[in-house]
Parts: structure tokens; sequence; C-alpha cells
């Protein structure tokens, strides 16, 4: 078990430790805001803690920045992805797309992910650990504290990089309530997306908690038979049971959702599918965004022609299913567990 950093402490846990230093009350607050609204990458750079508490919160509890294990940022400048080494040795992948206004990290929720879906390069190289409260939050806070000299922001997040994040319920959604607090990071819960593979019990307790994050659902196929060659957790809650839970999500939250759709070249993207699709989705609150599949090493599928995502998306609005079809960009540097600048803009519509 790892030490926990500051970032893992909530405010109620982190007044409680400084109460125990015999610290007065304000002080908490005080390391709140250089936590998440100065964003200072350890506890020596908090200005009005005195030195002696510094150095004893250090011990306490760390505060370090997440080490970069290496930067690729994309030909066209707008896209940059960080690989961070935790200090067990794990790889977790951020990245930051920049976008008109708009600042969006894809973050990662696990180290690999458990539900190895063939064709995503997450699911090929397995599951390794979950990540804590504070590694996800530190991903968040690392891109903020890049950002602010140039007085921007992160503007959005999705919960799109490695992993499962329903899988991870507890941290994953510790660590939105974290970067939503309006006394810390404040931001919108509206833009954080929440992606997941369709873990059917997770989304009914999602919708029971009637979280405001947006819900993404990646559907990839409309029959078991081809969804169970897809994603192998189909086979635990087939399109059945995650569509109950989705109609279910809607009727609870009046929330729109949005599902995930990878084309893969005569796989998933003929007229059959996308008529077992508009069936399915006809009539339910949402909206499917189509991409056409980023080939990864272990998965011998190819993305869709232009040519046969438009007559997917056709095919579907004669359903009355709406669509969006997002184009590939900065694939040049493989950005994230589905090379994901694609799907970020998506969320943030
Ligand atoms: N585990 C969650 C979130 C992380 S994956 C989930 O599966 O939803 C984020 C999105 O990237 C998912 O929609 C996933 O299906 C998609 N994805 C993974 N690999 C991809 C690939 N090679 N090409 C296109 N999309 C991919
Ligand atoms: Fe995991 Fe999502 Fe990749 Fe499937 S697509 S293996 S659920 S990260």
């Amino acid at each position: 078990m790892q030490q926990q950093s500051l970032y893992d402490l909530s405010f109620d846990e982190l007044s409680q430790l400084l109460a125990d230093m015999g610290e007065p009350k304000f002080r908490a607050q005080q390391v709140w805001e250089w936590l998440y609204q100065k964003y200072v990458p350890d506890v020596a750079a908090m200005a009005n803690v005195p030195k002696g508490l510094r150095e004893k919160l250090t011990t306490a509890s760390p505060l370090a920045p997440l080490p970069i294990a290496s930067e690729q940022i994309s030909s066209d400048g707008f896209t940059k992805k960080v690989l961070f080494q935790l200090p067990d040795g794990q790889f977790i992948e951020t990245v930051l797309m920049r976008y008109d206004k708009r600042r969006t990290l894809c973050i990662s929720t696990q180290a690999g992910c458990a539900m190895g879906c063939v064709f995503c390069a997450t699911g090929q190289m397995g599951f390794f650990r979950h990540l804590s409260v504070g590694e996800i939050v530190a991903q968040v806070l690392h891109f903020a504290r890049e950002l602010a000299p140039t007085g921007e922001h992160v503007t959005n997040i999705v919960m799109m990089g490695m992993g499962e994040p329903l899988h991870n319920y507890t941290n994953t959604m510790t660590a939105v309530d974290r970067l939503t607090d309006p006394t810390g990071f404040n931001l919108g819960a509206r833009k954080i997306t929440i992606s997941t593979v369709g873990l059917v019990p997770a989304i009914r307790r999602y919708a029971d908690e009637q979280r405001q994050t947006p819900l993404a659902v990646s559907l990839h196929a409309a029959t078991d038979e081809e969804r169970d060659k897809l994603i192998p957790v189909n086979r635990r809650w087939p399109i059945a049971e995650v569509l109950d839970a989705c109609r279910y999500y809607v009727e609870k939250t009046g929330r729109r959702l949005t599902f995930e759709w990878a084309l893969i070249a005569h796989e998933n993207d003929t007229r059959e599918q996308a008529q077992a699709l508009g069936k399915l989705l006809h009539g339910l609150l949402c909206h499917v965004n189509l991409i056409p599949l980023n080939p990864t090493a272990g998965y011998g599928g190819q993305p869709s022609s232009r040519e046969r995502v438009a007559a997917f998306q056709a095919e579907l609005a004669r359903y009355g299913v709406s669509s969006t079809v997002r184009v590939r960009r900065g694939i040049d540097i493989q950005a994230g567990c589905g090379q994901l600048r694609d799907r970020v803009v998506s969320s943030e519509q």
C-alpha cells in the first residue's frame, strides 16, 4: 500500500490531519487553496504555511508531481500526450487537447484494463491496478499547473484514458467530487464525461446517485453475436441488459446518453448493424458518436471508409437516431487508450 498523497485526502480528512497536528482551523482552507487553486507541485511552495508544518505535512502525506516518463506533441501542435510513471513502476497516459477555446483532458482511471476489448490498446495490455483518488486528481493538477502561466484552464475532462472508470467506481467518483468542489478546483460537473464499456450494476448505481456528470456508453455493436467478439464483458452483461440500464438512467436523470461506436470496416459498419442499432435506440434520449477505428498493434481490424461511415449514419437517421461522425485528429501520437481525441471533442457538445 502506497503512502497517501495530499491529493488522496478529502477536505475533512485534511482538516483532521491538521487538527491532529495542533493546527488552527483556517489552516486546512489555506492548504486546500494551494492544492486546488494555485496547483503548487510541492508542499515547500505553500508560502503562508509555517516551515515546520510543511515538513510535518510532507512526512505525513507527501505531495509530489507525477513523474513524466515521456511526452509527445501531435504534428498540428494541438494535442499533447504525457506518459507518467507512478512510483510503483506503473505507466498511465493523460492527453491534453486544445480545441478552440477548450482545454480538454483525457485521463486514466486504472493502469491497464480488465475488460479486454479486442480493438483497444489498453485492453490488449491487461489489468495492473486501480488508480487512487490522488493519482486520478494529480493528472488534472499536472495540466492545470502547466496551463496556468498562459492564463489557460482545464475546461473539460473525459474519463477515456486507460481503464474502465466504473470498475474503479469509488475512486473515480471521489475524484469527480474533488474536482467539482466549489471551494477547490471548481470544475462544473457537466464538464466531466464518464465513459463506460457497459457495467450494468454500476450504471444503475450511477443513475441512482443522480450524478450530474454526463455518461457515455461504449456500445460498438448492436447484436450480442457481434458484441461478444469485440467486448468480452458483453457475455456477462449482454446488450439487452445494458440497454435496460441505459433506459433506467435516462428515466431517472432525464439526461441524454451518448453511445460510442468505433467503426470497423466490414465488421460493425454493415447495414444490418446500423439497422439493429437504429431499432435498439429508436425513441431513447441519446446521441451516437461514430468514430472510425484507430488501428492498434494487437488487432487486425481497419477503420471504415468514408463512404461506409456515411452509409451507416444515413441508415441510423432513418430510425430517427442522431449521430455525429468524428474525424480523427492527433492520431500521429496515438493519443491515449483509444487514441481519443475525437471522442473527447464529441463529448463536449
Ligand atoms: N473503458 C471505458 C473508457 C476508456 S476507453 C470505455 O470503454 O468506455 C474510451 C473509448 O475509446 C471507448 O469508447 C472505447 O471503446 C474507445 N476505444 C478504445 N480503443 C479504440 C480504438 N482502437 N479505436 C477507436 N476507439 C477506441
Ligand atoms: Fe477497457 Fe475501455 Fe479499453 Fe474496453 S475500451 S479494454 S473497457 S479501456
